[in-house]
């Protein structure tokens, strides 16, 4: 099964994420955890050109199609063989990260974003995609509580709107999509939130 993590900045998507693994791992599961951008030693690289602050003067579609490229071969070096060994694949961000965050700030034509989505996953879709939902103040909150440690790349330099309008797209992926997506409430304690997840997850299998 292939499970992937949604959210705007500090929703605790890595948190959540190592607490599946161990779920999972707990209950004899081989599990893979991987995440975007990146995932691949060639997406890896991509990653590095478009968060280093090199990509500031790319248009949007060139972003789009970085991401896609980068996520192209994420999902063929990479997720497919997992799958196909039967090993549960926990993916930090996929398609929905693009269709939010490029979508959100890109204005991009929305049948080239799907274009673009496909050629990339190639049908690849998620079995699962738990969206961390939190309120864009206290995202920020959180995302600027880490920027002391973490050095900030350019998508850090947030701005409350940008949260909030992320934070309205996901939920209408989730509302379009409701039998892939699953809203969690990410303003808990992350014992809580992990319980919940574990349970998604435990029904997905079943
Ligand atoms: O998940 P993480 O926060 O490490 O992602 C790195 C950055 O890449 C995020 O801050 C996000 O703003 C950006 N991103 C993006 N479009 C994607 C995936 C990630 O802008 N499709």
């Amino acid at each position: 099964l292939f499970i992937t993590f949604e959210g705007g900045e500090g929703a605790g998507k890595s948190t959540q994420i190592a607490r599946l693994a161990e779920h999972l791992r707990a209950g004899g599961d081989n599990v893979l955890v991987t995440r975007e951008p990146g995932g691949s030693p060639g997406a890896e690289a991509v990653r590095h050109v478009i968060l280093s602050g090199a990509a500031e003067p790319f248009g949007p579609a060139m972003e789009a199609l970085l991401f896609a490229a980068a996520r192209n071969d994420h999902v063929e070096q990479v997720i497919r063989q997992a799958l196909k060994a039967g090993q549960m694949v926990l993916c930090d961000r996929y398609i929905d990260s693009s269709r939010v965050y490029q979508g959100v700030t890109g204005d991009l034509d929305p049948a080239l974003m799907r274009a673009i989505e496909q050629a990339a996953i190639n049908g690849l879709m998620p079995d699962m995609t738990i969206i961390l939902d939190l309120p864009a103040e206290i995202g920020l909150q959180r995302a600027n509580a880490r920027r002391g440690e973490v050095a900030a790349d350019r998508f850090e330099r947030e701005t409350i709107d940008l949260q909030r309008k992320r934070r309205d797209a996901y939920l209408a992926i989730a509302s379009a999509e409701p039998e892939r997506c699953k809203v969690v409430d990410a303003d808990r304690p992350p014992d809580e939130i992990a319980l919940d997840i574990a349970a998604l997850s435990d029904q997905l299998k079943a």
